[in-house]
């Protein structure tokens, strides 16, 4: 039986439609959320993500401003940046574009951000309130992959999940939100208290020393966010009624038309005859984020004006 599509676009338009009316509410009381981005050069990614968030602020009525800072920045002339915006009552929200050139740490300028206008959850405070339960602002992606396992229909409760890459942004946040019994969204990406799943989280470690299929073969829920090779979850490493949540957004050209295609990590075609849902690359797990980015600019503000 051929996989439920799960597909990113009637979430995201959910979770919008529940922020237009927020957002008319801020504006009766005259406040219009703000979100600042911080380029370091032009990484073609970075430029990329830049595009789509001036797009989505624009559609939905948030305002956007993005800073571009020279290749050379150093670290102290961008966390000079990063204070100014936190300093600034107009801006609500923050986001450091990633990638940013080898001469800064990404992570140590992430962690300057205000935790109040932190909209990417990546600052330790926000990271941290996620062990405890009680997240604010959380990574995007995360969110995404649990409004993915809401809109499978899957009950996590007990079940095996099994998460592959343990980064900071995607996999050790989603790995923690399956792992909580309160953590799952609602159609809207307000939480109920629904996960609690058995969690396992696979990385480079598991692939080179250990046995990844062993892992992905108990999965009731797999969630794989690799981004290295795509096809490096084939059909035979899946159990059979598995729903699966595939973050990876990998760029290779095709080599009979030349153009460039986004692929994930699943080889989908024979996924889809094995699993029970699936999230379609492109078009799934990405684009609940773009949303939820939204999402979380319009909280920061929430959170600025004491609400
Ligand atoms: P990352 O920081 O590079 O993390 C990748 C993780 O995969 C690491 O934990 C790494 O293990 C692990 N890994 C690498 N090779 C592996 C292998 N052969 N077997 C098992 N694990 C392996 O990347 P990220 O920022 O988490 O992003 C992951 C993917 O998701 C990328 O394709 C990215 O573009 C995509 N993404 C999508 C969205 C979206 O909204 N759709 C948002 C963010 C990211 P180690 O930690 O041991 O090195």
């Amino acid at each position: 039986m051929a996989a439920k599509l799960l597909e990113g676009a009637p979430i995201a338009e959910q979770i919008k439609e529940k922020l237009r009316a927020e957002l008319s509410e801020l504006k009766s009381q005259g406040v219009v959320p703000s979100l600042a981005a911080v380029m370091v050069g032009s990484n073609p990614g970075a430029v990329f993500y830049a595009k789509m968030q001036e797009k989505a602020c624009s559609e939905i009525g948030i305002e956007y401003e993005l800073k571009t800072l020279e290749e050379s920045t150093g670290q102290a002339e961008l966390e000079e940046v990063i204070a100014g915006l936190n300093a600034d009552e107009k801006v609500n929200g923050i986001i450091l574009q990633m990638p940013v050139p080898k001469q800064i740490d990404g992570r140590v300028m992430q962690a300057k951000i205000d935790p109040r206008k932190d909209v990417d959850g990546v600052n330790p405070a926000n990271l941290g309130s996620i062990v405890l339960g009680n997240p604010r602002l959380a990574p995007c992606t995360a969110m995404s992959v649990m409004m993915m396992v809401k809109a499978s229909g899957i009950d996590v409760y007990g079940k095996e999940a099994v998460v592959i890459g343990s980064s900071e942004i995607v996999g050790k946040p989603a790995a923690l939100l399956l792992m909580d019994k309160w953590a799952t969204m609602d159609e809207t990406g307000n939480t109920d208290k629904l996960a609690g799943a058995t969690v396992t989280v696979c990385h480079i470690g598991t692939s080179e020393k250990g046995d990844l299929s062993s892992h992905t073969r108990r999965a009731d829920l797999l969630v794989t966010a690799v981004g290295v090779k795509p096809g490096l979850i084939s059909a035979d490493m899946l159990k059979p009624g598995a729903v699966v949540i595939d973050v990876a957004t990998i760029r290779k050209k095709d080599p009979e038309t030349g153009k460039s295609r986004t692929l994930g990590d699943v080889e989908p075609e024979g996924a889809k005859e094995i699993a029970s849902a699936i999230t379609p690359v492109p078009g799934g797990v990405g684009t609940v984020t773009t949303a939820l980015l939204l999402k979380n600019t319009v909280e920061a503000t929430k959170w600025q004006l004491g609400k």
